[in-house]
């Protein structure tokens, strides 16, 4: 096993007495897209700026390509590139001047060609020489990625980036990471407090929620239709209890409330409990299912 790009241990940070982020674990993989994801105020951002060093951690280790963060801090920056906030640029001048300048500021001077690979990458081929107020902001976000890309990192750290999008301009971000891992292998941490967002391009996710890791795992494993929550929305309550609490199904009945029966059960027994309910006569409104961690995100975001 090559050792990983990222290792956080345990890692906590505090302000006064609000612990913004406590006792985080993390590892990510070369060549994985990261998922981190949690509500407003979950702790992502204070945990992706002390890992650019903009914030001290409180304890906790930070171990970036094997290296401890606190003690090769610009050999690691280098290999790093992010989007913590809003990119800002210069807007009185071309999408390539600002993308020049930035290049040089990060002590790198791209040749014609690496501008030109850059603005094909991001969809800006043909708007380069614009300058950057004419630019949408799904426009500013993929220059900003390409600066972010420009001097090669190893690692990339986006920190919302659809924060403000479009639905066309969530895609285009969407086409855009999954290049950076699919024909630059290049490891992607992307925060978010949506995970439809992450669910799609990510290949692990952890959640945090109150600082802490609370779920883990390969998204594959984290969103399959093994575990759903299947809600039945019977015409009669009283008959629908009844039938169910004389039945096999009682087992896998979950809770009722607002008028709903909900079910754990698997995706492929939902056309069994449906049969087994028309069979009994009994009638439903409709039956919906959505996976448990989705039930779970929503309620951690909408408490
Ligand atoms: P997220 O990015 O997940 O929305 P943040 O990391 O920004 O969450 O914030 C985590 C918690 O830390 C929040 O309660 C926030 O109010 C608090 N916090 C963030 N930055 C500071 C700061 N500079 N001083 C005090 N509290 C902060
Ligand atoms: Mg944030």
């Amino acid at each position: 096993m090559p050792e990983p790009i990222v290792q956080l241990k345990n890692l906590t940070k505090k302000y006064g007495t609000l612990t913004a982020v406590d006792g985080l674990n993390l590892t990510v993989e070369k060549g994985e897209i990261v998922g981190f994801l949690g509500p407003n105020g979950a702790g992502k951002s204070t945990t992706l700026r002390m890992m650019l060093t903009l914030i001290k951690p409180t304890t906790g280790e930070i171990i970036l390509f094997g290296k401890n963060i606190a003690q090769e801090r610009n050999a690691i920056l280098r290999q790093i590139g992010c989007i913590i906030e809003k990119p800002d640029f210069y807007l009185y001048m071309s999408a390539r001047k600002n993308l020049q300048i930035f290049a040089r500021m990060s002590g790198t001077d791209p040749t014609v060609a690496k501008l030109d690979e850059m603005f094909e990458l991001v969809g800006l081929k043909g708007r380069d020489k614009d300058q950057v107020r004419t630019y949408s902001h799904g426009m500013k976000q993929r220059l900003g990625i390409a600066q972010t890309l420009i001097h090669d990192p190893e690692l990339i750290i986006l920190d919302e980036p659809t924060t403000g999008l479009d639905p066309q301009g969530i895609i285009d971000l969407r086409h855009l990471i999954l290049r950076l891992k699919h024909d630059f292998n290049k490891t992607v941490i992307l925060s978010s407090h949506i995970l439809n967002e992450v669910e799609l391009i990510a290949d692990s996710m952890t959640i945090i929620n109150n600082g802490k890791a609370i779920v883990q795992g390969k998204v594959s494993d984290l969103m399959s239709h093994e575990a759903l929550i299947v809600s039945a929305e019977p015409v009669d309550m009283d008959k629908a209890t009844q039938i169910i609490n004389a039945s096999q199904w009682q087992k896998s009945l979950k809770d009722v409330a607002d008028g709903k029966m909900n079910f754990h059960i698997s995706k492929n027994q939902i056309p069994e409990l449906s049969a087994f309910l028309s069979a009994n006569g009994v009638q439903l409104y409709g039956l919906q299912y959505r996976r448990t961690l989705e039930d779970y995100f929503l309620k951690l975001t909408h408490k």
